[in-house]
């Protein structure tokens, strides 16, 4: 197999909306520890929809959970919007990830007793915050649940949850939009609908989205493709590329 594209490690650059420098994390101790990322520095600029692929246990999760401020690293920085986040309280971690970070999920956490605007609008709701009516109306348009505002998630389907899921993401207008397998639990006709939600996300506002995906064929839909193993990023590739492209680098990952 061929020696792995190592990327250099660049400087913060202040544009950045997510970065990450050094960050390990290392799970249990002694001879059984993981070392689930072994020193990763990346940087995500504004407006760029990054998917982050590689085969299963090589630390994808992990390192999204500790960008989005849900775990912490064992050691290395992670900046928000600018802000370390490395060593904030818990309370402040929770206030600066309910303002700067949105998120979609393969299984799409929607609250089943609220509607569908409801669960949209939790949470501003949450935060004491009213919405910006146009742009709520401009979101309920661009995911096309105009007529489903009233519903509650099990009157709904896979995909019109997780436009829900999206429109509630964007709502407050986070720095970054963090997506954990958006696709993973919908059909192929269905995914492709809502990987092109998330495009025009990051074509027409501007969003910041950083996506953990297996499928090869949502990769294609980012503009940069990192690629890990082994807790480490093995190939940087900022530039569209396609689905077989992509398929290709994995197999030869794994
Ligand atoms: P991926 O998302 O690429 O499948 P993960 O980030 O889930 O990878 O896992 C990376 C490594 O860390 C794997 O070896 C996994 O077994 C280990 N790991 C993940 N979470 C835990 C945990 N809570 N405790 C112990 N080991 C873990």
């Amino acid at each position: 197999m061929a020696t792995p594209d190592v990327p250099a490690v660049e400087p913060a650059t202040s544009g950045s909306v997510v970065a990450a420098r050094d960050v390990t994390r290392v799970y249990g101790e002694g001879e059984t520890a993981v070392h689930a990322l072994r020193g990763v520095s990346v940087d995500f600029p504004r407006g760029q929809f990054a998917a982050i692929m590689g085969p299963s246990g090589s630390g994808k999760s992990t390192l999204m959970h500790i960008l989005a401020g849900l775990d912490r690293p064992t050691s290395g920085s992670v900046t928000i919007d600018g802000k370390e986040i490395v060593g904030l309280g818990d309370v402040e971690l929770t206030k600066l990830r309910r303002d700067k970070v949105g998120f979609v999920f393969q299984f799409f956490n929607l609250l089943p007793i609220l509607t569908a605007a409801e669960n949209i609008e939790l949470p501003l709701s949450i935060a004491r915050r009213r919405p910006d009516q146009a742009w709520l109306d401009e979101l309920v348009g661009a995911v096309r649940l105009e007529d489903r505002l009233d519903h509650r998630p099990d009157e709904l389907s896979g995909g019109q949850q997780q436009r829900v899921a999206i429109a509630r993401a964007l709502l407050p207008r986070p720095a970054v939009v963090f997506g954990d397998e958006p696709t993973g639990n919908l059909d192929s006709k269905t995914g492709a609908d809502v990987l092109r939600l998330l495009r025009r996300a990051v074509d027409e506002y501007g969003q910041t989205i950083v996506m953990v995906t297996h499928d090869a064929f949502a990769a294609a839909e980012a503009d940069r493709v990192l690629f890990l193993r082994d807790g480490e990023i093995v190939r940087d590739e900022r530039h569209r590329m396609q689905g077989t492209e992509i398929l290709d680098v994995v197999k030869g990952l794994e």
